[in-house]
């Protein structure tokens, strides 16, 4: 039970609500299967027990960015179909086809060093093709470079991975992308994106891989965008209970349930003069007598510093505001005259109907909710629920 932690913080994971955002996702995704994104922690949520839940709730496969995600989720007996799409040239190949990782390609090179694994191992390796179809970050580029001039390195990826998987070496079991606009589905970016990744899978169809997924939406395009479902969805934030597209739905509207809670317990409760600055640099001084509480969680377990005299909280059932500067292991809030104890819980994140959002830290902070959730540290314990 949370009132009896003897943790001063520490984050609160509903698994239910994760399997129940899949079910959502699933519902938007048609025939679509779901790979449910875990990277990062599962965005903070902690990547086994997440991925498990996601599993429950009827995802097909599961997505992570670096291969020691991918090598951690084997460890701990998770057998689902895995995809790990960020590789540098020091990537340990063998462990990841040993176990059964399939590997995504952004460049020839990539090729090379999983088909050489699989050489060693007498296996053939599983990959997927990544084409970068307007995001101008990971993948081999898709678009022409030059007006009028056809070859692109995707079609160099393709003619190379066709090649090693003639040897048997490779197989490509999928091409995907990643669109640089989905949080604003009328951006003429999403359609143009949609049309290049077509080419991109008729390019790498007509030289004869035979492709078993093609995916492209994340959570914003699965919920907005679903013409550019194809056979496979792969939504993150939306996993968690977040909305992707705040300014279009929140969360609820969507029927999504955020997953993670944070809170902390009261350290120290003071009166203070009128006038007494509060925190470093003295930016808070309240303008009458009043009650500051100390609560023990910082910027070093995650809470934004630009959230400094903005960040929502809930103590005692009431709404206040970070009060001053968010310190490394602590920040403070003036109560006023609202009674709290030592040992009160303070709620930054929860899901009762008055408590503070990823969505509203973000706002306070001039972020996204992604990098709210994803940044409470490893420092705070998880609870599941
Ligand atoms: N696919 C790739 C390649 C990603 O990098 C990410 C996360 O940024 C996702 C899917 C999931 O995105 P989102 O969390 O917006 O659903």
């Amino acid at each position: 039970d949370a009132g009896t932690s003897p943790w001063p913080a520490q984050v609160t994971v509903d698994l239910d609500a994760i399997a129940h955002n899949v079910g959502v996702l699933r519902g938007h995704a048609g025939s679509a299967g779901v790979m449910a994104v875990v990277k990062a922690d599962a965005y903070g949520h902690g990547l086994v027990p997440s991925a498990r839940a996601a599993l429950a709730g009827g995802a097909a496969a599961l997505g992570v960015a670096q291969p020691a995600e991918a090598l951690a989720l084997r460890q701990a007996g998770v057998a689902a179909p895995l995809l790990c799409w960020l590789l540098t040239p020091s990537v340990d190949a063998d462990a990841l086809l040993a176990a059964d990782v399939q590997v995504a390609a952004s460049a020839p090179w990539a090729l090379d060093l999983l088909a050489a694994a699989a050489r060693r191992a007498g296996r053939t390796a599983q990959v997927q093709l990544k084409a970068d179809t307007g995001l101008a970050r990971g993948g081999a580029f898709a678009l022409p470079v030059r007006p009028g001039d056809p070859r692109t390195d995707f079609h160099a990826l393709v003619r190379h991975a066709a090649s090693l998987s003639a040897e048997g070496a490779l197989r490509v079991v999928g091409v995907f992308s990643h669109f640089a606009y989905a949080d604003a589905p009328e951006h003429p970016t999403v359609r143009a994106q949609q049309e290049a990744f077509a080419d991109a899978v008729r390019l790498a169809e007509r030289a004869g891989l035979d492709l078993e997924v093609r995916h492209l939406s994340n959570s914003a395009a699965t919920l907005t965008t679903p013409a550019a479902a194809w056979d496979m969805v792969r939504p993150g934030l939306a996993v968690y209970g977040l909305s992707p597209v705040p300014e279009l739905a929140s969360a609820a509207d969507l029927g999504l349930r955020p997953a993670m809670g944070v809170s902390a317990r009261v350290a120290v409760v003071k009166r203070i003069p009128a006038g007494q600055g509060v925190s470093y640099g003295h930016t808070y001084a309240p303008e009458r007598a009043t009650t500051v509480v100390d609560v023990p969680i910082g910027y070093a377990d995650g809470v934004p510093r630009h959230a400094s005299g903005t960040g929502p909280v809930q103590v005692a059932g009431r709404r206040f505001r970070v009060s001053g500067r968010v310190c490394m292991d602590q920040f403070v809030v003036d109560v006023g005259d609202v009674a709290v104890a030592t040992g009160d819980e303070v709620v930054l994140l929860g899901d009762a109907d008055e408590a503070p959002t990823a969505q509203e830290w973000a706002d306070a902070a001039g972020t996204i909710s992604y990098e709210i959730v994803s940044r409470f540290g490893p420092r705070l314990p998880r609870r599941y629920v």
